[in-house]
C-alpha cells in the first residue's frame, strides 16, 4: 500500500468517510427497508433516515426539506434541472444562458436542447475564469428562461458571484441555477440570499459515496415547475421516479454534516497546503496559475507549464502522485480542457496543466513530496527538451 501514489485528486472524487461509511453500514442489511413502504417498521425507518438526511442538506442550503429531490448525482441533477425547465416553460420562452466553462453535464443538456430549438447563449468568460456581469445583463432576453452557472469550477477551482446573478436573474423573472458539485461543504451557500432556484448537488466530492446527489428545487416565491425526466412510481414529488437508495442517502448525509461542522478549520488547512504547494511551484519560472488567485476553491490550485509537453509531464507524475491534466475529463477523448480553453490559453498550454486537489486526508509531507517531485520532473523535462 505505501507504494501508492498520493491521491491529490479531490476535485475528480474523494474516498468515503469511515464515519460516513460506519453511518451507512446498518442501511444495507438490518435496516434495508423501502423508504416508501408506510405499513410497517422496516419502512419507517428508512423513511425516517431519509428525512434526516432532506433535513441537513436543507439546513445546509437555507432550505425547506420539501425542496430536496434525491438523484444519482449531479450529472443527473442537471439534467433534471435544464431539461425539466425547458420543457416545463417552453411556452413562455425558449432562450438559456450559460457559459463557457460550465461541466459538460450542463453544456451537453443545453446542446441536447438546442438540437429541438431552443436559443442557449454560452458566455465567455474572463482570464481569471469569472464571468463578466455586464456580459450576463447583455445576454437577458424577453423570451430567457434559465440561466445556469455553476458555483465552484471543477476544473479551475474559481468560485463565481452567485449572490450577484441570483439578483440579476430574480429581477427579470427568469430562474436561476446552479451546479453546486464542488461547492457543497466547502463555501458557504444560502439559497435565500443568493436568490438561487434549483441546485444541483452529490456526495462523492465531499467523502460521501458515489451514485448519490440532489437537486434543490424552489417551491415559493417563485414555485418551481419541472417536468420530470424519469417516469415512474411518482418518488419525489414526482419529480424523480425510483427507489430511494437509502443507504447512499444516508452517506449523502453524514458527509454533509461533517463537511459543515470542520468547514471552517478545514478551510484553513487546505488554503496553507495549498499556498505551500505554490509557494514551491513558483520558484520554477514558467509556472502560471489558471483561475482567480483568491477566489477559489481552498484546495485547489491548477498551474500551466512553459516548455514542457503535456502527456511526458503526466507520465512522469504518475508514479508518486495522482493529479488531473488539461485535457478533457471524459476517458474516451483527449482534446484539451474546454475549460481552458475558455481561459485563453493555446491548446499546447491546456495539454500542459495540471490540477492538483488537495483534500482531507493529505498531509504537509505529502504535500511537500508531491511539489518536489513536480519540481524535478519538470527540470528534467525540460533539459531533454533542450538537448533534442
Ligand atoms: C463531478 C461534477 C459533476 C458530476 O457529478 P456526478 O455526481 O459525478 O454525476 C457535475 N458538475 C461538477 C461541477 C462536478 O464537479
Amino acid at each position: 500500500m505505501s507504494s501508492r501514489p498520493i491521491y491529490l485528486d479531490s476535485h475528480a472524487t474523494t474516498p468515503v468517510d469511515e464515519r460516513v461509511l460506519a453511518a451507512m453500514l446498518p442501511f444495507f442489511t438490518e435496516h434495508f427497508g423501502n423508504p416508501s413502504s408506510i405499513n410497517h417498521l422496516y419502512g419507517w425507518e428508512a423513511e425516517a433516515a431519509v428525512k434526516q438526511t432532506r433535513e441537513i442538506l436543507a439546513t445546509a442550503i437555507n432550505a425547506t426539506p420539501e425542496e430536496i429531490v434525491f438523484t444519482s448525482g449531479a450529472t443527473e441533477a442537471n439534467n433534471l434541472a435544464i431539461k425539466g425547465v425547458a420543457e416545463a416553460y417552453f411556452q413562455k420562452g425558449q432562450h438559456i444562458i450559460t457559459v463557457a466553462t460550465e461541466h459538460s453535464a450542463v453544456l451537453d443538456p443545453c446542446k441536447y436542447l438546442k438540437t429541438l430549438g431552443f436559443e442557449i447563449t454560452i458566455l465567455p468568460v474572463q482570464k481569471d475564469g469569472l464571468i463578466d456581469l455586464t456580459e450576463l445583463e447583455k445576454a437577458f432576453r424577453p423570451e430567457t428562461i434559465l440561466v445556469s452557472v455553476m458555483a465552484a469550477n471543477n476544473e479551475i477551482g474559481v468560485l463565481q458571484p452567485l449572490a450577484e446573478i441570483g439578483a440579476m436573474c430574480r429581477e427579470r423573472n427568469v430562474l436561476f441555477h446552479t451546479d453546486a458539485a464542488q461547492a457543497i461543504g466547502k463555501i458557504p451557500l444560502h439559497v435565500q440570499a443568493m436568490k438561487i432556484d434549483l441546485m444541483s448537488l452529490t456526495a462523492h466530492k465531499l467523502y460521501g459515496p458515489k451514485g448519490i446527489g440532489a437537486l434543490y428545487v424552489r417551491r415559493r416565491n417563485p414555485r418551481v415547475q419541472l417536468a420530470p425526466q424519469q417516469h415512474g412510481g411518482g418518488h419525489e414529488r414526482g419529480m424523480r421516479s425510483g427507489t430511494l437508495y437509502t443507504p447512499q442517502i444516508v452517506g449523502f448525509g453524514k458527509a454533509v454534516e461533517i463537511a459543515l461542522e470542520e468547514q471552517a478549520t478545514e478551510n484553513q488547512r487546505l488554503t496553507q497546503l495549498r499556498q505551500r504547494l505554490w509557494e514551491k511551484l513558483s520558484q520554477l519560472e514558467g509556472i502560471h496559475l489558471n483561475g482567480h488567485p483568491t477566489q477559489r476553491l481552498s484546495g485547489h490550485l491548477s498551474i500551466s507549464v512553459e516548455r514542457v509537453d503535456g502527456s511526458a509531464l503526466l507520465l512522469g507524475l504518475q508514479p508518486v502522485m495522482a493529479v488531473s491534466s488539461g485535457s478533457a475529463c471524459s476517458s474516451a477523448t483527449t482534446a484539451p480542457s474546454h475549460v481552458l480553453m475558455a481561459l485563453g490559453h493555446s491548446e499546447q498550454q491546456a495539454y500542459a496543466s495540471i490540477r492538483f486537489g488537495i483534500g482531507r486526508f493529505n498531509t504537509l509531507e505529502e504535500i511537500e513530496e508531491g511539489a518536489e517531485h513536480t519540481i524535478s520532473t519538470i527540470q528534467s523535462l525540460r533539459k531533454q527538451a533542450f538537448r533534442v
